[in-house]
């Protein structure tokens, strides 16, 4: 592992492929390029000090055990001499028609082709700002915070009811923490699955003893260090030990500003993952916003942990065919979209885009159970979600992109 400082001027024209972030997506991208054949440099820019992990346990398992690099490693299938890691170095800057890339000590970097891989950050409330007792989730050192400051029995209050709000929630509670959870939304997880399935989710976590304060939003956090008072906009308050904020995720582009690019939520990508408007710049992972035929033409961001796999994929593959002009024709890029989520006992699995559908009807089980909820879009399944028994969900995934009518 090197920093940015390692290379003096004279390397500055040998990054060959820079890859922009070392996460999950990036560390996939290497091995993807190297199983492609690509032999020549890689350099990878990561801001954090780790080298890749993944990511899940953060709101799960390491709430409640060890949070050490070590356990949550990814492995690295490329060994090549040529790949370069430099850790603690953010890139700041880019300049896609010179090839340059700016880091934050000041160093300046060449590249032949460009991977942008710098996932999402995470959006903090103004209410909490400069607060040391309010923390987001995102990153290993997150999760090592907050499992040194909070004690058992303490109180937390939890800013969002999202995945990570209540997957947060669960494992916190589950160490005998005191969780409540407030939230604009009327039920927890409706903007990705709906009310329906939002709503048992509430009932599940209800009935280990999570408080939802739902349809309300912070007015102010006050009080002395790690103990905060979280007023709420219908006038209440709660005294806390600890909050965290999972009020959702902004892509990080804007080492990409100034270029001409489509950098609204996420920099836009054709369904290749070729950067629109550059023949060498290619993203992957939560960053890369690119249409998806499995469902229509428009170009979507999917911040799932499988997604980076795929993208990694086709990514490399359309970097090493060169410019659009001479792409051999691939195949188009259809990945089935699929996250899991564990809350309490309860596994959440999704496949498609749920959030696309305007009607929901439950194929399986019954609410309260186990069981499967399907959306549909236009008479047309476009997601699946199943809660229960983790193996059974698979099956249902088969119904994407088949008819199915709804009778009110
Ligand atoms: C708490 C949590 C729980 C999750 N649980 C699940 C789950 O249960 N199921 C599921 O399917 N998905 C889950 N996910 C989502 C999954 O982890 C992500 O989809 C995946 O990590 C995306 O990988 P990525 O490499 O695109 O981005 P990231 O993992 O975010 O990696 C991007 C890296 O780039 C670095 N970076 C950013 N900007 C720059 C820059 N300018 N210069 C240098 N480096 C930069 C960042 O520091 C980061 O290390 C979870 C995510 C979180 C945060």
């Amino acid at each position: 592992m090197s920093t940015a400082g390692d290379f003096d001027s004279r390397q500055l024209m040998s990054c060959g492929i820079a890859i922009v972030g070392a996460g999950l997506a990036s560390l996939r991208t290497v091995d993807a390029l190297r199983a492609e054949g690509y032999t020549g440099d890689i350099t990878v820019f990561g801001a954090e000090k780790y080298m890749p992990y993944t990511r899940p346990p953060i709101s799960k398992a390491l709430l409640h055990d060890s949070a050490v690099h070590d356990a949550v490693a990814l492995t690295r299938r490329s060994t090549s001499a040529r790949d370069r890691w430099l850790l603690r170095t953010r890139i700041v800057g880019s300049d896609l028609t010179k090839r340059t890339l700016t880091a934050d000590d000041g160093s300046t970097f060449g590249y032949e082709a460009l991977v942008a891989a710098s996932g999402v950050e995470p959006r903090r409330l103004s209410a909490t700002a400069g607060r040391a007792d309010c923390r987001s989730l995102r990153s290993l050192d997150d999760a090592q915070f907050v499992q040194a400051n909070v004690a058992d029995g303490a109180t937390v209050v939890v800013l969002g009811a999202g995945f990570i709000g209540c997957e947060a929630a669960a494992s916190l509670t589950g160490r005998g923490i005191r969780v409540h959870v407030v939230a604009l939304d009327d039920a927890p997880m409706v903007r990705p699955l709906g009310a329906l399935v939002g709503g048992e989710i509430r009932r599940r976590h209800e009935a280990h003893g999570v408080v939802f304060h739902l349809g309300v939003g912070v007015s102010a956090v006050e009080g002395d260090d790690f103990a905060p008072v979280v007023t709420l906009s219908d006038g209440s308050s709660i005294a806390a030990s600890l909050v965290i904020e999972a009020v959702g995720s902004r892509p990080s582009t804007s080492w990409m500003e100034g270029n001409g690019l489509d950098l609204t939520d996420g920099v836009l990508c054709s369904n290749d993952l070729r950067v629109v408007g550059t023949a060498d710049v290619v993203a992957v992972g939560d960053v890369a916003r690119f249409p998806n035929p499995m469902f229509d033409d428009v170009a979507r961001r999917v911040e799932h942990w499988q997604m980076p796999m795929f993208s990694a994929k086709r990514a490399a593959r359309s970097l090493l065919a060169g410019s659009v002009t001479t792409a051999p024709a691939f195949d188009s890029f259809a990945p089935m979209p699929w996250f899991w989520s564990d809350q309490f006992d309860v596994k959440i699995q999704s496949f498609g885009q749920p959030g696309l559908g305007t009607d929901v009807t439950v194929v399986d089980g019954e609410l309260g159970a186990d069981f499967c909820a399907a959306y549909i879009r236009d008479g047309v399944v476009v997601g699946v979600v199943h809660i229960g028994e983790a193996k059974k969900a698979a099956k249902f995934r088969g119904l994407i992109g088949t008819s199915m009518m709804v009778r009110s």
